[in-house]
């Protein structure tokens, strides 16, 4: 009898998805270029039943038929590496998942060569990190329905079990997993940028320790703003360096690093005209972070007011934790609203409530509030913005005044605050029914001759901008 499930790559991700599988009672043949993983992996089994190969050959023969293999290996160019590989070993009917962070046109077009090649493709995104790799990791699928429907019992199993089911969904054709996935992580950026403007705030702004930061946000996650993320700041925020005994957080330095996923989520929203400026404003922000030496020469050349927010506002505190939960809820309903349009546009036909459940467990952006995103789009399923359907216009009218008291103070006292006053902007420009965007019209009109349409009538008008009357 052969394996009833492959993985090919064993860094980080594979390992433990391998062990994760195993563990659910399901056999596994595990293939890595480079041997020494493979027997890192060997090490750490016990009973699991795991089956070592040392070629892709050896590993394809290992496998029950139809076969059932999973990638795990750095997303980009290896991905077409191995399958360049791997497809000549396989027989029409047999699966090949792709679980790295791929980019969703990637997925298109290899699904493409592997269907010519009778083959079934799925592009899975896979979220949770170490972690969630062995204990229960949220699958986001897309690509062959069959497909799906063949390993579909092994994914629910080795998913994150979360209060509604299994954190794993199959959600249509082509790369609509991968699509899923990115905005995703698009949301991950923009919820951490968020974190890291209210610790600055209390940094800077208040004076306030890592400890005493730490408190605050344990505070704010042992109610309705509950998250992985914001748990993981109070862990960090409380780590102290063995070597020194400083906070650690405060010995890293202030440069964020990517990998691409978050502009990849900022482009695709770009070109299909989806309004995220949170997630893109999160993307530049770790741009900006990135350019160190360069903002080091500027805080000399460009004196600003003092970073100290004295006296405190009254309440600042509350209003930061009011501030952060728009700003949040923000991110998440632009996500949503991208998947929505990116729906439409790739014929995904993703529904968004089956997201917000995939997402309610196992992958970084889990939140108590995801619960509640479900049941608005289970009511609304076209809902166009989150923040429409209850209970969200809630946080809203609670918390607009909060966000507008936190983005002036940060401003007067030149903390930036790229999420949240990108929030309100938004939501500022969202809910305002006469923008400006007629005198935008006007000019380029006037340069360009482009046109414009009339509140008054309908039609297209041009105006011969230098000879028309003047008051
Ligand atoms: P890495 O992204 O670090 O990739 C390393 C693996 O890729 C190794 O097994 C390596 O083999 C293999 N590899 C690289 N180039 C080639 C090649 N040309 N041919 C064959 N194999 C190659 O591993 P991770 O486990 O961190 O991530 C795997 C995927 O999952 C990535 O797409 C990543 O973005 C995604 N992901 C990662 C998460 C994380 O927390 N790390 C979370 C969610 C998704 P070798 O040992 O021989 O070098």
């Amino acid at each position: 009898m052969g394996a009833r499930f492959g993985i090919i790559g064993l860094a980080t991700m594979g390992q433990n998805l391998a062990l994760n599988v195993s563990r659910k009672g399901f056999s596994v043949a595990v293939f890595n270029r480079t041997a020494e993983r493979t027997k890192a992996l060997m090490e750490r089994v016990k009973d699991e039943p795991i089956v070592p190969t040392f070629s892709l050959r050896e590993f394809v023969g290992a496998l029950e038929k139809p076969r059932a293999v999973l990638l795990m290996v750095q997303a980009g160019k290896p991905v077409d590496e191995v399958l360049s590989e791997l497809f000549p070993l396989l027989e029409p009917g047999d699966l090949v998942m792709d679980g790295g962070n791929s980019h969703f046109l990637d997925t298109e077009r290899r699904l493409k060569e592997a269907e010519a090649r009778g083959l079934r493709y799925l592009g899975m995104g896979i979220s949770g990190g170490e972690a969630g790799a062995l204990r229960g990791p949220a699958i986001m699928a897309g690509g062959h329905a069959a497909g799906y429907a063949q390993v579909e019992e092994i994914l629910r199993a080795i998913a994150a079990q979360g209060l509604d089911g299994p954190c794993c969904g199959y959600f249509g054709p082509g790369g609509a997993g991968h699509y899923v996935k990115m905005v995703h992580n698009g949301i991950e950026y923009a919820v951490m940028q968020a974190i890291a403007e209210c610790y600055d705030l209390m940094k800077r702004g208040l004076g306030l320790s890592p400890r005493e930061a730490a408190e605050i946000f344990g505070e704010w996650n042992a109610g309705e703003l509950e998250s992985y993320l914001l748990s993981i700041t109070v862990d960090i925020l409380r780590t102290v360096d063995g070597e020194t005994g400083s906070p650690l957080v405060e010995l890293i330095k202030d440069a964020a690093e990517q990998k691409g996923t978050g502009k990849w989520s900022t482009q695709a929203a770009l070109d299909l005209g989806a309004p995220t400026p949170t997630i893109a404003e999160a993307v530049f922000a770790r741009i900006v972070s990135a350019l160190k030496e360069e903002r080091l020469s500027a805080e000399k050349a460009l004196p600003g007011p003092s970073a100290a927010l004295s006296p405190a506002p009254e309440g600042f505190l509350a209003d930061l934790k009011k501030a952060y939960a728009l700003t949040v809820v923000t991110a998440y309903g632009q996500g949503f609203r991208q998947l929505r349009d990116a729906a439409a546009e790739h014929g995904y036909g993703f529904a968004l409530a089956e997201v917000a459940r995939v997402w309610t467990a196992g992958c970084i952006i889990r939140a108590r509030m995801l619960s509640e995103m479900r049941r608005a789009f289970l009511h609304h399923p076209d809902l166009p913005f989150l923040l429409l359907a209850e209970p969200f216009p809630r946080l809203w009218e609670e918390g607009h005044p909060s966000l507008r008291r936190v983005v002036c103070a940060a401003h007067r006292a030149g903390i930036p605050v790229p999420a949240m006053s990108s929030a309100l902007n938004f939501l500022d420009a969202y809910r305002t029914g006469r923008l400006p965007a007629n005198l935008i019209q006007a000019q380029r009109d006037y340069f360009g001759a482009h046109t414009y349409e009339r509140l008054d009538k309908p039609g297209k008008f041009h105006t011969h901008w230098e000879e028309a009357p003047r008051c």
